[in-house]
């Protein structure tokens, strides 16, 4: 029997993936992928490591892999991401960088240590930024400096699904099907601070069917002619088998800006991840801190350093001490249960630090007032409007 070759999987899809790799590949010294271990960035990487082995792609001297670890992955998807590095770690043309956001910065310790609220879609989209994109930014920062020349960033990017529908990449994650933090690489990556002009990115996917992706991790990726990458298991995180039609989106463990957490429903459905189940009380949780009783509220006019006043003049703001050190036990508790590590020691003991040193975020001192007390109506013109039966409130 003829041996399998890359043309046997989907011919005109990897034909276009491989041109348009090629057009880009001599242009540019050094490569790397931003690899968040989802689906489209697992199959770019394996498939990129896969060409160049086959010799359809010149072997780099170095490809440098960026994973973006959060801390917050559905536990499927760390397990299969630990298993392809200890795989990669055997080519010694491939370096591959866990980027994680700095300790302070990091989503939990941010949350409960300096009071900020969870993430949500409206005013408060503070997430992907600070623990993927800048961390990611400030890898490849470091790894470009002691390098000459630039650069060529590839990212599992597919027009399909969260991609370029209306002109532009859509940076949310919000759709169904789409790895948090896949469009923002291929946007503000190459603009941020420090490597700009120095950085090119490529989407080789952009074109790729989501059953394509599933055909080459579910069959072909395990075979060892393809490399026999331990990539099944991330079906799992999507659905098993019903992966295609579940195409469940990726991101932290029960965030909080997609309406339902699909992934993890459809995981702790399945009984190797049923002792997960735990897990499903973050998203409640989250939306508890958000109420005003967990947090503060400016009490009235604001004024800013030109002297005029701010905009939203009661805004709610912080969480309070007391709403974080019940939500760190909280989530304490469920990851006991859970059986998995989504505050690890370090980030614990500087929850508490950060709690005991009364640490808000810029702008608040603490003395506000909690947000569900009723206060004088202040409008933005300065304006004040006395609480009508004052004494049925006080
Ligand atoms: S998955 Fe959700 S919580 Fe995590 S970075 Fe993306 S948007 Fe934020």
């Amino acid at each position: 029997m003829k041996p399998l070759s890359i043309h046997d999987v989907h011919r005109e899809g990897v034909e276009l993936t491989l041109q348009s790799l090629l057009a880009y590949w001599k242009q540019h010294e050094h490569y790397a992928v931003a690899w968040s271990a989802g689906k489209d960035s697992t199959t770019l990487l394996t498939l990129i490591v896969h060409l160049v082995q086959a010799g359809h792609l010149p072997k780099p001297k170095k490809l440098y892999v960026f994973y973006a670890d959060t801390r917050q992955e559905l536990p499927p998807i760390q397990l299969a991401a630990e298993q392809i590095i200890a795989k990669l770690s055997e080519l010694d043309w491939i370096e591959v960088i866990v980027v994680r956001a700095p300790l302070d910065k990091r989503f939990m310790v941010y949350i409960l240590g300096r009071g900020v609220p969870p993430p949500n879609n409206n005013t408060l989209r503070w997430c992907t930024r600070q623990i993927k994109v800048e961390p990611m930014a400030a890898a490849l920062e470091t790894a470009l400096e002691q390098l000459p020349g630039t650069a060529l960033m590839l990212t599992g990017v597919r027009e399909g699904e969260s991609a370029i529908r209306d002109g532009r990449i859509a940076m949310s994650c919000s759709k169904d099907g789409a790895e948090c933090g896949q469009g923002w690489y291929q946007q503000v990556l190459p603009e941020a601070k420090g490597i700009k002009g120095r950085i090119a990115t490529l989407a080789p996917l952009l074109h790729w069917r989501v059953c394509w992706i599933w055909d080459w991790l579910k069959v072909w990726a395990p075979m060892p002619e393809f490399g026999g990458w331990p990539t099944q298991i991330l079906a799992d995180a999507y659905g098993g088998d019903e992966a295609e039609e579940i195409n469940a989106r990726t991101g932290c463990i029960g965030c909080p800006l997609a309406a339902r957490d699909t992934a993890l429903e459809t995981i702790v459905a399945m009984p190797t991840w049923a002792h997960l189940s735990p897990l499903l009380e973050l998203k409640p949780l989250y939306r508890w801190m958000r109420k005003p009783e967990q947090r503060l509220r400016k009490r009235g006019v604001e004024r800013l350093k030109d002297g005029s006043i701010a905009k939203n003049p009661q805004r709610m703001g912080p969480l309070t001490l007391e709403a974080r050190s019940q939500a760190l036990e909280q989530v304490l508790d469920i990851q006991r249960r859970a059986g998995v590590d989504l505050i690890n020691g370090e980030e614990e003991a500087r929850i508490r630090e950060l709690i005991e040193a009364k640490t808000y975020p810029d702008k608040w001192t603490g003395d506000e007032p909690r947000a569900d007390l009723w206060l004088d109506a202040v409008y933005s013109d300065g304006s004040v409007q006395p609480i009508l039966f004052r004494e049925l409130v006080s």
